[in-house]
């Protein structure tokens, strides 16, 4: 459905970005990884399903390696007709304890890398007249939770953002809509199983049981694979009215 095309996945090398490039490379589109990390492992992941594979390590904090990234991806493969915008970092305190560091780092990886690449990215889109750009937003871009503050923050704005870009190019073949997952196991989660299970003294199995019990209702985690198969939903020519919406995945979080 998609060969021929291109797919710029923004934090490809692992978890979701990884789940969602896969997904739309099954599909036939080339592929623009990115990310840090272990790069050859993702590449293989990719390459193995029979598309082209590039990669750029542009820090998605950092406007000018962001505009390099998308010029890089057209001089690759002419043009970036889908757009990820999946990078996403997490940190837990709460307000009057969150470093100043951490929020100005969370704004500009969870929040203004999406502004950046949106807007490099839509003018050849336009003048294409096609081009989808849909941004992993989160449950946490329609609800808040406690000691989340910037991550917040950051999802609420991904999605106010997907909304004015979907509206901006309502009469054209650009559409631009977000993905809201709740939990999901990758690392970023990991890391907060960890903390919870070392906090409370207990074992890591309990404390994602506790994880998912208190927010999840269907007591699973939502997996790449399934989120990926949500983003090859928006691409295909079904997905060609949605425009704006904010579709979460999230096992019942926020149906509560
Ligand atoms: P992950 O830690 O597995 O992957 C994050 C990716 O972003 C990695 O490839 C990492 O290298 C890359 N990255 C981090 N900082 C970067 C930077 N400065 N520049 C470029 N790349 C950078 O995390 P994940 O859970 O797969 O998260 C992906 C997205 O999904 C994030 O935006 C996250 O907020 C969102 N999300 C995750 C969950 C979840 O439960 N895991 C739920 C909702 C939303």
């Amino acid at each position: 459905m998609l060969k021929g095309k291109t797919a710029l996945v923004t934090g490809s090398t692992s978890g979701i970005g990884l789940g969602i490039a896969k997904a739309l490379a099954a599909q036939g589109a080339n592929i623009v990884l990115n990310g840090f990390g272990d790069i050859e492992g993702p590449r293989a992941e990719v390459a193995a399903l029979g598309v082209q594979v590039a990669y750029h390590g542009a820090d998605m904090s950092k406007p000018a390696e962001i505009e390099d990234m998308l010029k890089f991806a057209a001089a690759q493969f002419g043009r970036v007709d889908i757009l990820v915008n999946n990078a996403g970092i997490q940190h837990v305190a709460r307000i009057e304890n969150f470093p100043v560091e951490r929020w100005d780092a969370i704004i500009a990886i969870n929040l203004s890398s999406a502004f950046h690449a949106t807007r490099l990215a839509l003018p050849a889109m336009q003048k294409a007249n096609w081009g989808r750009i849909i941004n992993v937003a989160s449950v946490h871009g329609l609800v808040a939770s406690a000691e989340k503050s910037a991550y917040v923050t950051a999802k609420h704005g991904v999605v106010g953002l997907t909304k004015v870009t979907a509206l901006e190019n309502a009469t054209t073949g650009v559409t631009c809509n977000a993905i809201c997952p709740g939990w999901v196991l990758t690392p970023l989660v990991q890391k907060q199983v960890d903390a919870r299970a070392a906090a409370g003294g207990i074992s890591n199995a309990e404390a994602t049981k506790q994880l998912l019990g208190e927010k999840e209702p269907s007591l699973q985690f939502t997996t790449p694979d399934e989120l990926g198969a949500l983003a090859v939903f928006f691409c295909s020519p079904a997905g060609n009215n949605v425009r704006g919406v904010a579709w979460n995945m999230d096992g019942g979080w926020t149906a509560q």
